[in-house]
């Protein structure tokens, strides 16, 4: 078939091919252990559920507002003012389906074919996969495992040039579950505001935080102005499926974003909508023992895969992935990721799926129980001694 060019220039996520493939393996009667996925394995709180039930049955079935459901809006705003620490209005919050579009809708609102955007790399793919397809130069700032999979503002500084347009920041991170120090976002706001560049802040596992609380580039001075908070409900309240995210941005910039939502799927749906009103505002006991749960099997994880030979696995400080070193093996990552998944039954994702930088690692996703991680380690123990 002839497509447009640009098509060839759109990447993917490779975390649903491997799912794809380790289904194939079930439904031939194989048994697999899921570490590939970046979800929450547990159920969405029943507060939100009877709420959007409630919704339904009220009718919260048509069209709405292109940048959301005011009440909405008017809750994020608080929730995001009373978090970060800013002043912001509803005038300044998008709500999408999921948070994923603000990357696409910011990029397309904001950066030019032939500017530069810096992400970072080992990274969520489709940052590069969406600075590609809009025609600009997608510029990888390394996440070094001996800088803790921090970025390096020194770096950072040596890839900024006239051309930069928008440097994209995840904290915690996704893959390596990293977290920004506020010296780190300090530095990172110089630069920004140095260079007059916009900030893409991806803050969805925000609330998936071990030691400390959360720190946002938006909370730093002059930074308001220049940035934009991606945030949702995906990993936070444990809602993947339900499609549900927000970017919070100078007014100005949410009026375009709006816009092309309004090009896109005119609004996010209505009755989910309504339910996020009840996730921010209602009862949060959910969230602290999902925390809870994410922290007891991160320490159990971590600890059995330093067990293991030929890995090497650092404690991350928030997200619920762990991206451990296997260099010591002789595999290339993407051939640890095939021969564990069909002969161990491990599905875990190469750590060059989230970018060039990623070989040598890989990632699993602890978002799975204490037992199915003990059996995996098993398993693996057993496909490493025979290697
Ligand atoms: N940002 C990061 C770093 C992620 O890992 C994900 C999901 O895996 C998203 C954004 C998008 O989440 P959603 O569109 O489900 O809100």
């Amino acid at each position: 078939m002839k497509l447009a060019n640009r098509m060839s220039r759109l990447g993917t996520e490779t975390a649903f091919v491997v799912l794809a493939k380790a289904k194939e393996l079930e439904a031939q009667g194989h048994e697999i252990i899921h570490l590939e996925i970046g979800e929450p394995d547990f159920d969405t709180p029943q507060n939100i559920i009877d709420e959007a039930t409630k919704a339904l049955t009220n009718h919260w079935t048509h069209y709405g507002p292109a940048a959301g459901l005011p009440p909405l809006r008017e809750a994020i705003a608080r929730e995001i003012g009373r978090t970060r620490g800013i002043k912001v209005g509803p005038e300044n919050v998008v709500v999408t389906p999921g948070g994923k579009p603000i990357m696409f809708f910011v990029m397309l609102a904001l950066v030019n074919e032939g500017d530069e955007v810096i992400y970072p790399n080992p990274g969520f793919p489709i940052y590069e996969s969406v600075i590609n397809f809009i025609g600009a130069k997608p510029v990888a700032i390394r996440m070094r495992e001996e800088n803790n999979f921090r970025l390096d503002v020194d770096e950072l500084i040596s890839l900024v040039t006239p051309k930069t347009r928008l440097v994209i920041i995840n904290s915690p991170q996704n893959p390596t579950g990293s977290v920004l120090r506020k010296a780190d976002l300090e530095a990172i706001a110089e630069v920004a505001i140095k260079n007059d560049v916009f900030v893409l802040s991806d803050e969805i596992y925000s609330r998936i935080i071990y030691d400390g609380r959360h720190q946002s580039i938006s909370s730093i001075d002059g930074m308001p102005e220049r940035t934009v908070i991606l945030d949702g409900y995906s990993k936070t309240y444990a809602m993947t499926g339900w499609r549900l995210g927000y970017g919070v941005m100078p007014a100005d910039l949410a009026g375009q974003v709006a816009k092309l939502q309004t090009n896109c799927n005119s609004c996010t749906a209505s009755f989910t909508q309504v339910a996020g009103i009840e996730a921010l505002t209602g009862d949060q006991s959910e969230v602290g023992r999902m925390v809870a749960e994410f922290r007891r099997r991160r320490d159990f994880i971590v600890a059995g895969l330093n067990e293991l030979k030929g890995i090497s696995c650092q404690k991350p400080e928030g997200a619920f992935y762990v991206f451990p070193s296997i260099k010591q093996l002789g595999l290339s990552s993407s051939q640890f990721e095939s021969r564990v998944l069909s002969e161990a039954g491990v599905a875990v994702l190469s750590g060059t799926s989230f970018g060039a930088f990623g070989e040598g690692y890989v990632r699993f996703s602890y978002a799975n129980s204490v037992e199915n991680i003990e059996k995996a380690l098993g398993k693996m123990a057993k496909f490493l001694r025979g290697l």
